[in-house]
């Protein structure tokens, strides 16, 4: 933030943010120095900040504000719950309306294969969830030795410590003695990384022949399930080919292991279709959902689970004894409000629609800087895209020696007026809201062109090529 243009006021929460707020995922000692930038406002897709500054959001704040900030129809929706019934507990058999046509509702629109909604916080709880309700129905089936998990290298599942080992991310494992004995990986299915990534079906042909071994190295009869991304996200927007996602879903089945979707990041149209798994008709086990439930406008997720799975569990537990695992906040009326509205958003107001409509200029203008000098390669899945800066298109060796890019990277972005995700490996994340116009995506990417513009005048920069 302009140090200058802040007010009194400003630096005084510039004061308190520092002595007492803990971000998370985030260094702590540097962010003391740093200091936070502080949102005030936001409108459509723009974010203005305490400084008076407007910048674009080509985030949807953490890819989750899908709709766009300043629906009117949805803050409507939190009000009347809020006056009409702001909180209603699910235990003692309570229920609320808009949790009932939630789960209902999610049923109607994720694959036919899951029949029943477990309404969390958010991506985090849902992933743990599911990760406990997996253990509860191998156990419940009588297969108890089926206990560990298998997930692939650069996923990202969530800060739990079932998620966070889940994950396949170093920073997330640094320290919390992660991952646990019972999770294991698989190589991501890197088409610009992976040996076999120049060639779609060998990389889907690589892609089932690991997990297969993984499982044989574990013994099919201890393996609980394998969790995924349609599109792997925080692990830098890694896009698996088409028919991949349908591959391990196969695979999964063949080996009688669960097939777990973590549609966190892509689900509600944020690759295209409503799900990831439409695309492909991938019936899952179990789904994984958050952010674009609500667009952030409340703090929501679900844990989706088949028939299958949900039977297993609810006939082995005896009449009188509760399946244990549920929270004060689950199903929350005032989120589940949100919920319906910002999937009626979805539908009838159009949004999918649109984010349809504007990702081919989305997928255009990233294709469009590959001929920039630090750019080794764009990707993106409907509007859901990526850069990944090298220092040698050749070799495609990356900026790991230069230190601190990913943050100079943001301040430039934040000075030339734009958000997008800058992460460690110099990979930038993009996830615009839906309601993007064309103009918006023009507007992003010229803003983005400034900032590879200014990086490629950095002495360190241009020393690496
Ligand atoms: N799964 C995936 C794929 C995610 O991207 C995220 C969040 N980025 C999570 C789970 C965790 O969700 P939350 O941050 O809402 O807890």
């Amino acid at each position: 933030m302009n140090p200058a243009a802040r007010s009194a006021d400003t630096d005084a929460l510039v004061r308190l943010d520092r002595a007492h707020l803990v971000h998370p995922v985030t260094n702590w000692r540097q962010h003391e120095e740093r200091g936070p930038l502080i949102l005030t406002e936001a409108r459509g897709p723009w974010l203005k900040d305490a400084s008076g500054h407007e910048l674009l959001d080509g985030f949807a704040g953490l890819w989750c504000v899908n709709v766009g900030y300043g629906q009117e129809s949805v803050v409507r929706a939190a009000t009347e719950q809020l006056h009409k019934l702001p909180y209603a507990t699910g235990y003692f058999d309570f229920a609320s309306e808009p949790a009932i046509r939630l789960a209902a509702k999610l049923v109607d629109i994720t694959p036919p294969s899951l029949t029943r909604a477990y309404l969390t916080l958010g991506g985090s709880e849902a992933v743990d969830a599911a990760a406990r309700f997996i253990v509860q129905y191998w156990n419940a089936v009588g297969r108890p030795a089926k206990k560990h998990f298998i997930s692939q290298e650069r996923g990202y599942h969530g800060s739990s410590s079932t998620g966070a080992g889940l994950t396949a991310l170093p920073v997330f494992h640094r320290g919390f003695d992660l991952p646990l004995p019972t999770q294991h990986y698989i190589p991501s299915p890197n088409p610009y990384r992976h040996p076999q990534g120049g060639d779609a079906q060998a990389l889907i042909a690589a892609s089932v022949a690991s997990l297969r071994a993984k499982v044989a190295e574990l013994g099919a009869d201890n393996v609980a399930a394998f969790f995924c991304e349609p599109v792997q996200g925080s692990g830098g927007v890694i896009v698996p080919p088409v028919g991949w996602l349908k591959a391990m879903r196969d695979a999964a089945r063949e080996l009688d292991i669960l097939f777990v979707v973590d549609e966190v990041i892509t689900g509600f149209g944020r690759t295209g279709p409503m799900f990831a798994c439409d695309a492909e008709g991938v019936e899952p086990d179990l789904m994984t959902l958050a952010k674009g439930l609500t667009s952030g406008y409340l703090p929501m997720g679900a844990t989706m689970l088949s028939e299958k799975v949900y039977a297993g569990i609810a006939d082995a537990a005896p009449a009188g004894v509760p399946v244990g695992h549920g929270a004060t906040y689950s199903a929350h009326p005032v989120s589940a409000a949100v919920a319906l509205e910002v999937l009626r958003l979805y539908t009838e107001g159009g949004v999918i629609a649109n984010a349809q409509r504007v990702a081919p200029a989305f997928a255009a203008a990233l294709d469009g800087l590959r001929s920039h000098p630090l750019v080794g390669d764009a990707r993106c899945r409907g509007l859901l895209g990526a850069l990944e800066l090298v220092s040698s298109k050749a070799t495609k060796r990356g900026f790991g020696a230069v230190p601190g890019l990913a943050e100079r990277l943001f301040a430039s972005a934040y000075r030339n007026g734009v958000v997008f995700r800058c992460f460690g490996d110099g990979v930038l994340g993009f996830a615009p809201a839906l309601t993007y116009t064309h103009g918006d995506v023009e507007q992003l990417f010229a803003r983005v062109r400034k900032v590879l513009d200014e990086a490629l005048a950095w002495p360190d920069v241009r020393a690496a090529l």
